[in-house]
């Protein structure tokens, strides 16, 4: 078996994927359901002008991703990964998050080798410096990029993901398929 360098976005991927919504509609007076969410930029979903949903992101980034859970088999699965495996978070959030968001990971017991927390969604050159084996995301375009560009995606499956896909990357629905998948790579990888 070789030890793989896994990428993994957080939110949508180890979070779940809506789990903003409660928190938008109260503040929006909207009423968006998971179905409804078939963009992944929120202000468009909301329907609502995209620099007012990022003062409103701006004011509360605290709250709103404090109030996210860790998906029920995500945790101990990269508990499992990580005795084996490189575990390197790739995120797209702003740079102002990066103290929150090792708090985050630590509070969950996540444990994880790097966390680069980007303020861009571009990961390509990210994932070129890690040499990444293995890419975890939920957001359609961070997955065609870094798809095109070589690597190989698992795409966790989302009302806002379900467009066509190419080659490299995988559509999952669970962590447990994840940690079948990256089991596999693993394997085929033993000789290398
Ligand atoms: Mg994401």
């Amino acid at each position: 078996m070789r030890s793989l360098n896994i990428c993994i976005d957080i939110d949508g991927t180890i979070t779940d994927s809506y789990y903003w919504l409660d928190f938008c509609n109260e503040h929006f007076s909207t009423n968006i359901t998971e179905a409804d969410v078939t963009a992944h930029s929120m202000h468009e979903v909301l329907g609502v002008d995209e620099d007012e949903f990022l003062k409103f992101y701006e004011r509360n980034k605290l709250k709103f991703h404090s109030n996210q859970k860790v998906r029920e088999d995500a945790g101990p699965i990269i508990r499992g990964l990580s005795c084996y495996h490189n575990i390197y978070f790739v995120t797209a959030r702003d740079e102002g998050l990066t103290m929150f968001t090792h708090g985050f990971l630590r509070k969950n017991e996540i444990p994880y080798d790097r966390l680069f927390v980007l303020g861009t969604p571009n990961k390509v050159q990210k994932a070129e410096a890690v040499k990444c084996d293995v890419f975890i995301e939920d957001s359609y375009d961070n997955a065609i990029q870094l798809s095109e560009a070589g690597y190989a995606v698992l795409l966790l499956d989302a009302c806002y993901n379900r467009k066509p896909i190419n080659g490299n990357i995988t559509r999952v629905n669970t962590w447990n398929e994840i940690n079948d998948i990256i089991s596999g790579l693993a394997e085929e990888n033993k000789a290398m």
